[in-house]
């Protein structure tokens, strides 16, 4: 029942639709104690000889009225229960997906996709259930057999019904037992579905690196492997149901046995009427419904339980970045600043930066390069605050970022990650993402400054064209550039390219930044490359090997320090000549 408790906030919210539904399944239990009774009374009738054509008329109209009216109270409880039940199941979903959305890269990392959506497909509704058949079989099994058995007793004979209950406490034994194995069996069949989930979701993104690398085979070998796995499981889970009917069936016949057998010997005596043996016959078959629903009831509440586990563990777990009370609500523009910043991503051991400090004046560049590896999309991510790090580390217009609501300080920052990531929508709606009351020509003026235009004239509908699975596949300089103008659509005070024109060529490069120092003049940018050319204008470059700074300074200034900088740059400058002399590099 720990089930229903946990749910006990949405049975209060429903408490009308619930009590009604109830009500009319309490109403039906009632009226079904009628048939038996008028049954074995027309057979007393019978035997006596005293059934008027009159009297069994009345009897038959009787039992077609009850028919009819039990056809429209079940319609009416189905439609109020089933109904409460799917409310339920989006209420849920809606909270699920809110509680993903505020959840910080650590836990995407930890959670396995496939998994995460399992919950929201297979996890979800198996609690749905429990709000719906649950309170049904809960209802039914409980009152009905209540009912019935104090109708035995009262109408028939007590010793009779007591010798027909002998075998019930068996059948309490057995729902317990299969309730408790079919729990833990449900769990893991619900873990292996959510690993299968997870294989198909990582494989079908994963697709095109598949077939490149020929690993077809391979894939459908291990998900052979997966589904099997589940396919085992959910056998188990089903093994423990079959058990269920079978034991219940054969507890219910043994109770139809001592009835027959000890109620004819209390006909024979003359205790009862023959009536009376046939009606509580009647009885015990309506009880067989019941005792199903008990069977029924802990399946359904053990599926719901080992589920409801796997919904609240990840319910509750809280983003390891959060909002610290009092956290200011907006961020005043101003320079950025790091302070002996070490950091490490959470559950590593190896710091990804160590001891980083700069300092950077509203409106000024900040150039971040360095081999790969070295920790620039890192130090960029940090700005975000998606990962925990240590307090008065990271300052923004000069105070330590933790001080700010983090929507604040998301506001402030537009940011371009080094994997872009486009949705399946048009090309409008990619760039608008940032800013969804844009103007058409804001949206065309922030692809003019990611140098755009040219492609956008050449797409089938332009702006309207569709990107991804139902539309254009785009190159990954196109993407690069449409990420760019999405972020410069936010207009935000800071902008981070994290080696965001890798794809293009030199000269588009080259005209893409020259936008960016026009338009941005006043406004700060950081710009992480691994082509040096990115951040030749920058204020300050950072060089990072291995999380730290080994060199820092203007371009002009590195240059004169003749270290990795200056030998990086001259090598490139080389390659570009080389490029150059073939006819240009590609768009
Ligand atoms: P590249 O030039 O290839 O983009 P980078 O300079 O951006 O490299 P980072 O991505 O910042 O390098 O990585 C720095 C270090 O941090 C690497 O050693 C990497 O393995 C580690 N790292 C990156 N992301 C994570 C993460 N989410 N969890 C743990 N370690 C990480
Ligand atoms: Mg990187």
């Amino acid at each position: 029942m720990y089930t229903f408790r946990q749910l006990a906030w949405f049975f209060r919210r429903y408490w009308k639709r619930y009590s009604l539904g109830i009500f009319l399944l309490l109403l039906i239990n009632l009226l079904m104690l009628i048939p038996p009774r008028l049954i074995g009374d027309a057979v007393d009738h019978m035997r006596m000889g005293t059934l008027t054509p009159r009297l069994l008329t009345q009897m038959m109209a009787i039992l077609l009225g009850l028919g009819l009216l039990f056809y429209v109270l079940r319609f009416l409880w189905r439609h109020l229960l089933i109904g409460g039940a799917l409310t339920l199941e989006k209420i849920l979903r809606q909270r699920f997906f809110t509680h993903l959305t505020r959840m910080t890269p650590s836990f995407y990392q930890r959670r396995r996709t496939g998994d995460v959506m399992a919950v929201a497909t297979n996890d979800i509704p198996a609690i749905e259930l429990t709000a719906g058949e649950g309170v049904l079989t809960l209802v039914d099994s409980l009152f009905m057999t209540l009912l019935v058995l104090s109708t035995m007793v009262l109408t028939i004979d007590w010793k009779l019904t007591l010798a027909a209950l002998l075998p019930m406490p068996f059948l309490a034994w057995a729902t317990a037992y299969y309730g408790r194995l079919l729990h833990e069996r449900f769990y893991l069949a619900q873990e292996a579905f959510g690993r299968m989930n997870d294989h198909i979701q990582e494989s079908i993104s994963g697709m095109r690196v598949l077939r490149a690398f020929v690993q077809e085979e391979k894939d459908v070998e291990a998900f052979r492997q997966v589904s099997e796995q589940t396919l085992r499981r959910n056998v188990d889970v089903a093994k423990v149901e079959a058990l269920f009917e079978p034991t219940i069936a054969v507890i219910i016949n043994f109770s139809f046995l001592i009835g027959l057998g000890y109620g004819s010997w209390l006909v024979f005596t003359s205790q009862i009427s023959l009536g009376d043996l046939v009606a509580f016959n009647l009885y015990l078959g309506l009880l067989i419904w019941p005792m199903f629903a008990f069977g029924y009831l802990m399946n359904i509440v053990q599926r719901g339980s080992a589920s409801l586990k796997r919904l609240q563990e990840i319910l509750n777990e809280t983003p390891d970045v959060q909002d610290q009370p009092g956290a200011l609500a907006s961020v005043e523009p101003g320079g950025i600043e790091a302070a002996g910043l070490t950091f490490r991503y959470p559950g590593s051991e190896r710091p990804a930066l160590r001891d980083i400090s700069f300092s950077l004046q509203r409106g000024e560049t900040l150039g971040i390069v360095g081999r790969t590896g070295s920790g620039k999309s890192t130090l960029c991510r940090l700005f975000l605050h998606q990962y925990p790090l240590p307090e008065r580390t990271l300052y923004v217009s000069g105070k330590p970022i933790e001080a700010y609501s983090l929507s604040a300080l998301r506001r402030m920052i537009a940011y371009v990650p080094q994997e872009h990531l486009l949705f399946s929508r048009t090309i409008r709606d990619n760039v608008a993402f940032s800013n969804k009351s844009a103007a058409e020509q804001e949206i065309l003026h922030a692809l003019a400054l990611a140098e755009m235009t040219e492609d956008i004239a050449r797409f089938p509908h332009g702006l309207d064209t569709m990107v991804g699975e139902k539309g254009v596949t785009l190159s990954g300089g196109q993407k690069q550039r449409i990420s760019i103008a999405r972020a410069l659509l936010a207009d935000a005070e800071i902008l981070i390219l994290d080696d965001s024109l890798s794809a293009v060529d030199a000269r588009t490069e080259e005209s893409i930044l020259g936008h960016l120092r026009r338009e941005r003049a006043g406004k700060t940018t950081i710009i992480a490359a691994h082509r040096l050319s990115a951040v030749q204008h920058a204020d300050e470059i950072l060089v990072l090997d291995e999380g730290r700074i080994v060199e820092r300074g203007t371009h002009h200034e590195l240059m004169a320090q003749d270290g990795w900088y200056a030998e990086q740059y001259r090598r490139q400058q080389l390659e570009q000549l080389v490029i150059g002399a073939e006819g240009g590099g590609s768009r």
